[in-house]
């Protein structure tokens, strides 16, 4: 990946050049003929704000200049966002689930470790289902045109571009109605849009069309394996309540 200019997405040699330290003179785009990365010179609080206004050249900016993989590894940095990206969403699966007891004010019976098993096979499932459908909806979309993206850009700017979810450690330690969580998901699928965009170039409808239908079938695939465990659970229940009604008969022919 090339370093881009953040306001057309040329290709730029060089961003700045540096003539002593703290010294520096920032260069321009050859196609717009404007600074081509003013967010050198910008605080980190500018370059947040613009990612949350989910503007294209702050996008541009983190995913091109920022962690562009010819200046440094980002092995390092994929690792470690994908552990942060499976642990922000076990959170919220946690805080959804707990939403949900309180709504039915059902406890289940069933020990602590199959309620974490479960929540890790439906994170596991869900995510390998969403990058599934991304990755192959993508590559189909951009099949028609020039423009190749590797699978590993494409798990990059998702990841990067759902930090959206780290609101979801605010909502493990204080009480927020559970609506919170889908307005969340609303700007995680809205920023993941942005940065698709970004990444391959293909339209806003097409990469909304991409994100959603990724989101969509990660959803059915936890429905359906939250089907298939409380089928478990009942098949369970109905084996145990059977044991003890023989239990009982036994008893009473013993008698
Ligand atoms: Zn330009």
């Amino acid at each position: 990946m090339e370093l881009r200019c953040v306001h057309c997405g040329f290709g730029v040699k060089t961003l700045f050049v540096q003539y002593s330290p703290g010294n520096i003179r920032l260069m321009k785009c050859e196609n717009c003929k404007v600074v081509a990365d003013e967010y050198i010179e910008c605080e980190i609080m500018i370059l947040l704000i613009d990612l949350i206004l989910l503007k294209r050249k702050a996008y541009r900016h983190l995913l091109y200049n920022m962690l562009n993989r010819e200046m440094f590894d980002t092995k390092g940095i994929l690792w470690k966002a994908c552990f942060l990206f499976l642990i922000l969403d076990a959170c919220r699966t946690l805080v959804f689930n707990r939403s949900q007891e309180d709504r039915c004010l059902s406890s289940s019976s069933f020990s602590s470790a199959w309620v974490c098993g479960k929540m890790l096979m439906n994170v596991c499932l869900g995510n390998l289902t969403f990058f599934y459908i991304l990755v192959v909806a993508t590559r189909l979309s951009l099949r028609s045109s020039s423009k190749e993206t590797g699978y590993i850009d494409i798990l990059l700017a998702i990841l990067v571009s759902s930090y959206f979810k780290i609101f979801l450690i605010a909502m493990m330690v204080w009480e927020f109605p559970s609506s919170v969580i889908f307005i969340i998901d609303g700007f995680v699928l809205s920023s993941n849009a942005v940065s698709l965009k970004v990444m391959t170039e293909m339209t806003t409808i097409q990469c909304l069309g991409v994100c959603f239908s990724a989101h969509a079938m990660k959803f059915l695939a936890s429905q359906i394996l939250e089907c298939w465990t409380v089928a478990g659970e009942v098949r369970s229940l109905y084996e145990t309540k059977c044991c003890i009604v023989t239990e009982l008969q036994l008893t009473r022919e013993g008698r």
